[in-house]
């Protein structure tokens, strides 16, 4: 006889890695293609040395170091293991009946639907509009008295598209105070749109948390370091649920390491938008309908020819990420690997296929 587990998790499809092979390019992860800074690569030596020790679970340091770095108070800052961690302690927090529910657009990050499952409470999602962006008007007329989350991915993985400051503010305006949003920020560092900083947004809005990540634009994605910016009582209940020690010490020290050189790497996220723009004139020209991208990705809306394409892509040695029925994202690699994504799908024989 095997263990009973939750039957409502035979609805959750098990993890399937993203393929790798040693040839291909990968474009797949959203990835930054350097390794760690010098100084962070130190830092991570260093606290690798004292891996016998437990970690600091307050993570007292890097709190205090993006406290500083963000402008805000000790208080309004919380650290987990990766900010997808973070999201399903936001549900763990809100939410504490299978009627509860978690509003969030789709398709966007695939794992809101599974943190809100995994908590045990109600996905609601409200599909993009015909352009790929957020319906917010939608999702505002969605909220019920069962609401007790709502995620806005800003800019919105897979599609890349994002709110400026004043269309989030007009939502945020018919949220009532006990509903809290999350502005889920992974992308921030490549959104190049004025004003448009939830942290600033957050400050006169004690409903609102803002979620950031070290995996993206500051290189660190193996080493799971993410952020939640927010009202002191929202942080002290991520703090009662966070899995004790969840963020190691090699991450903290590595995120703190690369806090210290955000200049340098965020002076990379210039060079990163040149190729976007790149990427997506390319695959304009040769006939796609891309949307214009505030993150380090690009997105094909292929519909039903989204596997197809991937695998084709994949034969030709670059590896995409496919939305089966929605579309393809592609990561923004470095010059060369973006070139070998264009030869492919510029081709010819691809365009022929996929246009
Ligand atoms: C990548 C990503 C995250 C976070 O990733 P972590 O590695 O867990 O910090 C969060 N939200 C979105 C939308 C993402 O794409």
């Amino acid at each position: 006889m095997t263990a009973r587990i939750r039957p409502d998790l035979a609805t959750i499809p098990a993890y399937v890695p993203g393929r790798t092979h040693p040839d291909a390019v990968k474009l797949a992860s959203n990835e930054t293609t350097f390794g760690p800074l010098p100084s962070a690569a130190k830092a991570i030596a260093a606290a690798a040395e004292q891996a016998n020790r437990y970690p600091d679970n307050q993570v007292t340091e890097l709190r205090a170091a993006l406290a500083e770095f963000l402008g805000v108070s000790v208080a309004n800052v919380a650290v987990g293991c990766g900010s997808v961690a973070l999201c399903q302690e936001l549900v763990q927090i809100t939410c504490d009946a299978t009627t509860d529910e978690v509003v969030f657009a789709w398709r966007s990050f695939e794992a809101y639907p599974i943190v809100t499952q995994v908590g045990n409470a109600t996905s609601v999602p409200v599909p993009l509009t015909a352009d790929h962006r957020h319906d917010l008007d939608a999702m505002a007329d969605a909220i019920t008295e069962r609401t007790k989350l709502i995620f806005v991915c800003n800019p919105n993985n897979p599609t890349g598209t994002a709110h400026p400051r004043a269309e989030l503010e007009r939502f945020l305006d018919r949220v009532p105070p006990h509903v809290l949003v999350v502005l889920d920020e992974a992308y921030f560092e490549y959104l190049r749109l004025p004003e448009t900083d939830g942290i600033e947004i957050g400050r006169t809005r004690p409903n609102v948390v803002v979620l950031r990540t070290f995996s993206k634009a500051y290189g660190l994605a193996g080493l799971r370091v993410g952020y939640a910016v927010g009202d002191p009582e929202v942080i002290t209940a991520l703090l009662k649920v966070h899995i004790p020690f969840s963020v190691n010490r090699v991450a903290q020290a590595a995120a703190i390491a690369s806090l210290e050189a955000h200049g340098e790497l965020l002076d990379r996220t210039d060079v990163l938008i040149t190729q976007r723009a790149r990427v997506r004139d390319a695959l304009l020209a040769a006939g796609y309908e891309v949307p214009p991208s505030e993150a380090n990705f690009v997105w094909l809306p292929l519909g039903a020819r989204s596997l197809e394409f991937a695998e084709a892509s994949a034969a030709a040695g670059v590896l995409v990420r496919p939305f089966a029925g929605d579309g393809v994202r592609v990561t923004i690699g470095d010059p060369h690997e973006n070139e070998r994504f264009l030869a492919f799908a510029t081709a010819p024989e691809t365009t022929l296929r996929f246009r």
